[in-house]
């Protein structure tokens, strides 16, 4: 197994502001274990990240948020990437929507992503959806992802293992799966 860990718009507005969901603050020590023991293991660390201009297709829905200029689009102080991160910029809910993130995981020799980060049923479940297609294998760490309610968050686990092949692992348990690599 060649994994890559991905940590999806965990940006100030998604966290704290406007599009805040209860549990998105519960997420953050997870993630930052896990960011830390990619790291260790020199396991590549992906973040994405929302970035809008105003014409994009998705405001249309949501509204204005993670504007392109607005420091509310950044990634919030707990998780900053490291200058050996590799931080992508998306426009839509998939991370490999025009980012060219698919070239950098075969670049990188990748076949199984971890995802962690928000919203499980929106940005997640379309990175998924994605990652499925273009054979990759999933793991979904169920308690470093958040949605705006419980409902939401159990509904697309439920898909992405169901339709998805996608393995649900809880962050210790992914720890351990890491500590194995060589
Ligand atoms: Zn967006």
């Amino acid at each position: 197994m060649k994994p890559a860990l991905l940590v999806i718009d965990m940006l100030k507005e998604f966290v704290y502001g406007k599009l805040k969901s209860p549990s998105a603050t519960t997420i953050i020590p997870f993630i930052k274990t896990l960011v830390e023991k990619a790291r260790e293991k020199n396991i590549v660390v992906i973040y994405l990240a929302d970035k809008h201009y105003p014409f994009d297709h998705e405001l249309k829905i949501w509204g204005p948020h993670a504007m392109i200029s607005d420091e509310e689009a950044e990634i919030i102080e707990d998780l900053k990437p490291s200058s050996r991160d590799i931080v992508l910029y998306k426009r839509s809910y998939s991370g490999f929507r025009d980012t060219g993130l698919a070239t950098i995981l075969r670049d990188l020799g990748v076949d199984t992503l971890i995802l962690t980060g928000i919203h499980t049923h929106i940005c997640v479940l379309h990175t998924a959806i994605d990652a499925y297609y273009e054979r990759f294998k999933l793991i979904v760490v169920k308690d470093a992802v958040a949605a705006f309610s419980n409902e939401d968050h159990e509904y697309a686990l439920k898909y992405m293992h169901q339709v998805l092949g996608a393995e649900l692992k809880t962050t210790s348990h992914v720890i351990e799966l890491l500590d194995k690599l060589a």
